[in-house]
């Protein structure tokens, strides 16, 4: 192992460290909500995410259940596998996995069994957040891996997309 591995896996991020990591949280989540926003013209519920290696982005996806037909085709899962591809290997260490919404049970399972270090997301999911709001699966000290989590980045932005989505779903659903 070395250094450039043991300081990312520092789940103590100094303060300078911590803003570091936000500047460069808000690049790829900014990547991310576009993504979200193609899953949107495509009558898709606007979710997107990207997973980052080595300040690379080497997995790009958006929710696509109603195109695949597939209640497992969240933004993350079809990002963890576009990873796992990339890197040919299931353990996903050193990258970090954005995402425009708070990871639901099913995709916290997927990052914990894929061994992301870092997972950042945006918008708080109250009725299926699995990280912070109903459930701490990845900081559960019970389980075998834990991830050092940021909530919050760009939020405001990636909740809109939502929520602009399910109004105009209401609007038309109206007409
Ligand atoms: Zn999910």
């Amino acid at each position: 192992m070395n250094l450039e591995e043991d300081d990312f896996r520092d789940d103590n991020i100094d303060r300078d460290g911590a803003s570091l990591l936000l500047f460069g949280a808000e690049h790829f989540m900014r990547r991310a909500i576009e993504l979200g926003q193609q899953a949107a013209t495509e009558d898709e519920v606007p979710v997107g995410a990207v997973i980052v290696y080595k300040h690379n982005i080497i997995a790009a996806a958006y929710n696509q259940r109603e195109n695949l037909a597939d209640p497992t085709a969240h933004a993350e899962m079809i990002a963890i596998t576009q990873a796992a591809a990339h890197l040919k290997s299931w353990r996903l260490i050193d990258c970090e996995l954005y995402v425009t919404l708070e990871p639901c049970p099913m995709c916290a399972g997927a990052i914990l069994q894929s061994r992301i270090p870092r997972v950042i997301y945006g918008a708080a999911d109250s009725k299926a957040g699995a990280v912070e709001s109903l459930y701490h699966l990845l900081t559960d000290s019970r389980l075998n891996h834990q991830c050092d989590v940021r909530g919050g980045v760009l939020a405001l932005e990636c909740g809109q997309m939502l929520t602009e989505f399910f109004e105009s779903k209401r609007r038309l659903g109206k007409k």
